[in-house]
């Protein structure tokens, strides 16, 4: 299984759920775009070294979260941002990170080279 394998799922909009919430079609194509964003995001973050990108990409990816947030009809709630700590090269404690969906606390590894806290932190 390659590392695009693993990903793939969590790139395409879930039917059932767009039925479940009664999203028009215009908001099902939306989230088809996003969620093609995202994947670009993630494949650009799997060959890029350069610090400087992949900060921007990690911004980009909460950007696109956050219009998922929206176009999924949630309210905005970083705290259940899922996507960050699954960037390619982030090596942040995934499963901690998951057991903490929901409440806003953000487990960082310091060695991570997208989410160090002084680019974390670097961002205004
Ligand atoms: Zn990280």
């Amino acid at each position: 299984m390659s590392d695009n394998d693993k990903y793939i799922c969590r790139f395409k909009y879930n039917k059932e759920l767009a039925d479940e919430r009664d999203l028009d079609d215009g908001t099902r194509h939306e989230l088809e775009l996003q969620y093609i964003v995202m994947s670009v995001l993630f494949d650009e973050a799997s060959v890029t070294k350069e610090h400087g990108r992949l900060k921007e990409i990690n911004r980009l990816v909460e950007k696109c979260e956050t219009k998922l947030q929206e176009l999924w009809g949630f309210d905005y709630d970083p705290s259940r941002f899922s996507y960050w700590y699954e960037i390619p090269g982030c090596v942040c404690p995934k499963l901690d990170n998951e057991d903490l969906l929901g409440i806003s606390t953000n487990i960082y590894n310091t060695e991570c080279p997208i989410h160090q806290p002084e680019l974390v932190n670097a961002d205004t």
